[in-house]
């Protein structure tokens, strides 16, 4: 922390002084709203030359586009090149920051804020807990130490990533210092009910009839991992195409396909290229997932992990179901 707090304090005495934030691809709600959070909180300690960014194509997803801080955002492409502070959130690896990830290497120092049990400990100083359950966690932490008064726009930012990184305070990781954090923030005068329809259960009617679609052809493998049960569904391209939807909308499909009673690892690989997915897997906790995707070449936690598969769908699930016995955790 003491370095954490030196590197942003080391900013004050340089008016000119230039802060770049970054965050992963396909920003979810922790990454955009740990770093927008802080990025308002950066702003109320005096600094001027401030850019937030994440790689890709610069589209904030619908359910995010009323964040405070938005006008923080600039398109990867415009960045600062040569910071002198970079600080990244939410990202496991280098890898995750694609063509932003030359930045950490840059003059200036680069701090990274994080919480994944994956994380391979890229840039100069790392503030890494992965019992934290959002990035937002540790941003608020710094924030504090900084001396940064929270208030209502930084507030609503760290509420929707916690929010979102612990399934509306569902997941194992809500401790009660969630809850403190939650209740710190809610006392800002944030409203929970507005914050959590917009982003969790406002989408549009095509998305609706899209997720019928590809719920109907969910598969069930009883006993796909030494007894335990397997259900996967996939979504294409095409299936966005024809329901006239975004890839964001996809995002929330996991959370149907794990209810499954019978299996206890769910996966959803998501379209990305001719032949390239995105596959999101959750576990209910006989298997660890971080491990299946690590092996495969991505990251993320025990029970919600992540990789990129190549080839057709049989293959991408084939390559999961040949990982799942090995990532059985002890009964
Ligand atoms: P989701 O399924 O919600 O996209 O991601 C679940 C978790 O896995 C998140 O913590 C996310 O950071 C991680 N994750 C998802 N996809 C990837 C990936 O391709 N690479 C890495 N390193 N982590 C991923
Ligand atoms: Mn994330
Ligand atoms: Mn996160």
């Amino acid at each position: 922390w003491a370095a954490a707090v030196a590197a942003v304090r080391a900013l004050d005495g340089d008016p000119d002084a230039r802060v770049l934030l970054i965050c992963h691809v396909n920003p979810d709600g922790d990454a955009l709203g740990s770093m927008l959070g802080f990025g308002l909180g950066l702003r109320r300690l005096g600094v001027r030359h401030l850019q937030a960014t994440f790689p890709g194509p610069p589209e904030v997803p619908e359910p995010f586009r009323w964040l405070p801080g938005l006008e923080l955002l600039v398109p990867a492409d415009e960045a600062y090149r040569e910071p002198d502070l970079v600080i990244c959130f939410d990202a496991a690896s280098e890898s995750r920051l694609g063509e932003l990830a030359d930045r950490l290497a840059g003059p200036g120092r680069a701090l990274v804020l994080d919480h994944h049990g994956s994380n391979t400990r890229f840039g100069d100083v790392q503030l890494v807990d992965p019992a934290a359950a959002a990035t937002s966690v540790v941003a608020e932490e710094l924030l504090a130490r900084l001396e940064v008064p929270l208030d209502a726009e930084i507030a609503a930012c760290l509420y929707v990533a916690l929010t979102t990184d612990t399934g509306s305070f569902r997941f194992e990781a809500t401790t009660p210092a969630v809850h403190r954090l939650a209740a710190r923030l809610l006392a800002t005068g944030i409203r929970p009910g507005d914050i959590s329809r917009e982003v969790f259960d406002t989408r549009p009617f095509g998305a609706v009839r899209l997720f019928g679609e590809v719920l109907g052809r969910a598969r069930l493998e009883p006993a796909a991992a030494a007894g335990h049960g397997l259900v996967w569904t996939y979504a294409t391209q095409d299936d966005l195409a024809r329901y006239d939807q975004r890839p964001y909308v996809l995002e929330a499909l996991i959370d149907s396909v794990r209810c499954t009673a019978e299996a206890d690892v769910a996966c959803v690989l998501k379209q990305v290229g001719a032949a390239e997915w995105a596959v999101s897997m959750r576990s209910k906790g006989a298997v660890d997932v971080s491990r299946v995707a690590v092996a495969l070449g991505g990251g993320g936690h025990r029970f919600a992990a992540g990789f990129t598969g190549v080839g057709d769908v049989d293959a991408v699930v084939g390559l999961i179901r040949a990982e799942l016995d090995g990532a059985l955790l002890p009964a």
